[in-house]
């Protein structure tokens, strides 16, 4: 099922011009009726075409006030049970609600640089930087060899 928010927790993110699931969805489902001319309530988010949601979690993970919510799709989840992220700056703790009222948790680390860093090749050398090369960037060192295998 489709990502949906829940009106009562959503702030609009404070009325900033564009809010975190607007910013996060990577199909732009996300809008904010700003003075509740859509239906939706002022300064209320919501999916606008829940065809289209491909049901990433982006939005649910990002939002500050977890205010959307998603059911989660069979193959992780079986039906009926509430998942829902609490995003850290480290990691992220899944907690599962069975419909039975049993509930699992699960924590699992999201970074291995620290918060606001990147490290684009991951430690390795760029490669051989040769565009007709059949070896992508960081190849061979990323792949554990020290030369690739030819035919
Ligand atoms: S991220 Fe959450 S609080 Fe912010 S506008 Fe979206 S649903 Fe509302
Ligand atoms: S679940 Fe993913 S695709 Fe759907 S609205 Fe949220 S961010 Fe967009």
């Amino acid at each position: 099922m489709p990502s949906f928010v829940i009106v009562e927790k959503c702030d609009g993110c404070k009325g900033q011009d564009k809010t975190a699931c607007m910013y996060i969805c990577p199909n732009d489902l996300m809008l904010l009726d700003k003075d509740g001319s859509m239906g939706y309530g002022e300064m209320k988010a919501f999916n606008q075409d829940p065809s289209m949601c491909w049901e990433c979690y982006n939005c649910v993970k990002i939002c500050p006030q977890q205010a959307i919510d998603c059911r989660g799709y069979a193959d992780f989840v079986p039906m009926g049970a509430s998942v829902v992220p609490l995003r850290g700056s480290s990691d992220i703790m899944w907690t599962v609600k069975f419909r039975d009222g049993s509930v699992k948790r699960f924590k699992f680390p999201i970074r291995t640089t620290a918060e606001g860093a990147a490290e684009p090749l991951g430690g390795y050398d760029e490669g051989s930087g040769d565009i007709n090369s059949m070896e992508l960037m960081t190849e061979p060192k990323s792949c554990g060899q020290d030369t690739l295998p030819t035919i």
